[in-house]
């Protein structure tokens, strides 16, 4: 998958142990390692996901019109009997809810209720496979994010040097805030989930909060209605460029995949799309976590993003981009590295230089830089490790460990020769080196054109 184009990799706690959690990460280093790639590690907090207990892995088939009975508890479902790990699901859920199972596998509408079960009759049914998320409306849920769970596996995953955490069922900024870890690139690129109605309506705040937003298309198509999706991505795409984060696009991508060779012509166009979007990244999951030939489906993936990008109208986004920069921003320090990356993207347009040498502490200029979509490569060096395994999730971006040099002089010299010794750069060809104009300066201040010797 690496080979295929895989920039970062998700383990998704919802499934399986801390420890198998664990092993995969290790595993992914090592391989990554071997290969001599940067793969970014995004490590997703299952939060308070309501899941059924197993169906099997080849599937049940729960029909149109049945009446089903829901219980708590862990053992497994059946056609007739599902299993469900929340404690709070008799209380909470009421008579005329509907339950969403599978990312839209099949729908429930609760019909009765009693205190051991609830009743529920099948809208629409399907099959069901695994152990299928439950969607329980999330102003129903009492349960708060991050959960006890989450805490401990959050620990885990930090002590073991984790790039990226995705915290799910986010409602607010303060739910962020309870994250608690370091802020990046010391502590992991914080990514919240806009899965829930409160996280749409709350977005500004939680954008500030979050190191980078992922739409969450699964459960936030479960929270509102299914025409509004699309137009919630676009607006939570552009809020995100707007504020500089990288945004990741989610969900049912290349569903089909899972069992098929091939794409459907409607999800090669839902790719392409999120790119045209603005998606910083495009997320696959069931694809590649249970699917017939992940490597495919990562080769797939990797050639309709890159095709889309070569499509990409750069011009139009540069004068969209200018009415959504960060201008309103009250910090001094924002506003020098959006004019400082406003004029490199230009200089890069008007003297055709196709590449870019970001030298970044904690990857704020080289998040700022991508946004613009500029047509040069961005590498992105910094002198911190953990900044550099963060940038794998950031937007065109080739992310490098630099040296560290006494003096600005010094630090442009290392990256341009490292650049040119990793065959980024050509000798004769004139780049762009964006820096801070010493190793104390607190935003990007400084933009040279170097001719590579
Ligand atoms: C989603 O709901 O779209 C999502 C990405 O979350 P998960 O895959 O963890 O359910």
């Amino acid at each position: 998958m690496i080979e295929a184009g895989m920039d970062v990799a998700r383990i998704g706690l919802a499934h399986g142990t801390i420890d198998e959690g664990l092993e995969r990460f290790h595993r992914i280093r090592s391989v990554a390692a071997d290969l001599g790639r940067r793969v970014g590690i995004l490590v997703d907090l299952p939060g308070p996901k309501v899941r059924a207990a197993s169906f099997g892995d080849s599937g049940v088939d729960v029909p149109t019109g049945h009446t089903v009975e829901l219980r708590t508890g862990t053992d497994e479902s059946s056609a007739a009997v599902i299993e469900v790990d929340y404690e709070g699901l008799l209380t909470d859920v009421q008579v005329g809810d509907r339950l969403t199972v599978g990312d839209g596998g099949a729908i429930l509408e609760v019909s009765d209720k009693s205190p051991d079960k609830l009743l529920a009759s099948v809208v629409h049914g399907g099959r069901l496979r695994g152990r299928p998320g439950i969607h329980v409306p999330s102003d129903r849920l009492q349960m708060a994010t991050p959960t006890d769970e989450d805490f401990i596996a959050l620990d885990a995953f930090v002590d073991a040097g984790v790039d990226m955490i995705a915290v799910s069922f986010v409602r607010s900024a303060h739910d962020i805030r309870r994250v608690g870890t370091e802020p990046h690139p010391r502590g992991p690129l914080l990514i919240a989930k806009v899965e829930t109605r409160a996280a749409v309506d709350n977005l500004p705040g939680i954008i500030e909060a979050a190191g980078a937003i992922m739409v969450a298309r699964g459960d936030l198509g479960n929270e509102c209605s299914l025409e509004d999706l699309p137009h919630l991505q676009k607006q939570i795409i552009r809020d995100c460029i707007a504020g500089g984060r990288p945004v990741i696009t989610a969900t049912q991508m290349l569903e089909s995949m899972i069992t098929s060779p091939a794409p459907t012509r409607a999800e090669a166009s839902d790719v392409a799309n999120a790119v045209f979007d603005g998606s910083s990244a495009v997320m696959l999951s069931g694809e590649t976590a249970i699917g017939a030939d992940p490597v495919n489906v990562v080769r797939t993936m990797s050639r309709i993003a890159r095709r889309a990008d070569e499509e990409m109208d750069y011009e139009a986004w540069a004068e969209r981009l200018a009415e959504l920069r960060m201008t309103d921003e009250d910090s001094g320090s924002a506003s020098v590295t959006d004019a400082m990356t406003m004029a490199t993207w230009r200089a890069t347009q008007e003297l055709g230089i196709e590449s870019v040498l970001c030298i970044s502490g904690s990857g704020f200029t080289v998040r700022s830089i991508a946004r613009f979509r500029p047509e040069a490569q961005i590498l992105g060096f910094s002198v911190n490790e953990a900044t550099v395994q963060q940038l794998t999730l950031s937007w065109g971006t080739t992310p490098m460990l630099i040296a560290a040099r006494d003096s600005n002089e010094d630090m442009v010299k290392e990256a341009v020769r490292h650049a040119k010794a990793e065959g980024h750069v050509r000798s004769g060809e004139s780049v762009a080196v964006l820096a801070g104009s010493d190793s104390r300066s607190r935003s990007t201040n400084v933009l040279r054109i170097e001719r590579v010797p």
